[in-house]
């Protein structure tokens, strides 16, 4: 069994997003080059809303799905669609590798924390409104914790991520405000097909 994922021959943008991301890391380069070239190639990607296939945008009204579009066979990096049906949220969680949201369709909403020196998690910043087009980064560097929003109360967005790793299968941890952290493995919405 593996998972049912978009025919690339079928998803030329994608295709070509996901080539120029694998020649980039290909080359090891510095986080900060991954981010700012990376940042740049997604923002091409969702530049259009004309690409993401029906199987990969499926809102559930029970909570917000994350499927799987691309890993590479070194699980070097992964793509994602974020699906949000209106008024769903994250927990507050981390990542523990580079990653980078992109807005697709609608809007999110968008707060970065950290600890503090009681050892709570606490806002860092204001919450950002990211809208079609926008690009958010997250690290352990540049800053790994953070809460995400539909800032659509009444209507589906969509946001592609991607992860410095196969990120479905990546030990992390979300976050209560007191501080307290569980483990999680966040797994992928998809299709499982033969
Ligand atoms: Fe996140």
């Amino acid at each position: 069994m593996g998972l049912h994922l978009p025919d690339l021959t079928r998803t030329p943008k994608l295709r070509s997003f996901v080539d120029a991301m694998g020649l980039l890391l290909q080359s090891d380069p510095v986080e900060s080059r991954v981010m700012q070239q990376g940042k740049a190639l997604l923002g091409q990607l969702i530049q259009h809303d004309d690409w993401l296939p029906e199987a990969f945008s499926i809102v559930n009204p029970e909570r917000y799905q994350q499927f799987l579009l691309y890993v590479d066979p070194k699980e070097t990096f992964s793509v994602v669609s974020f699906v949000w049906g209106p008024g769903q949220a994250t927990p507050i969680h981390n990542h523990t590798v580079w990653g980078l949201v992109g807005v697709l369709r609608g809007c999110e909403q968008s707060q970065a924390y950290r600890f503090n020196s009681l050892g709570e998690c606490v806002p860092d910043g204001p919450s950002v409104l990211m809208h079609p087009g926008d690009v958010d980064c997250v690290s352990p560097l540049a800053g790994d914790i953070h809460a995400v929003s539909n800032a659509h109360r009444d209507g589906v967005s969509i946001s592609i991520h991607v992860y410095g790793a196969n990120i479905g299968k990546v030990r992390r941890n979300v976050f209560r405000e007191d501080g307290s952290a569980k483990e999680f493995i966040s797994g992928y919405s998809n299709l499982l097909v033969d």
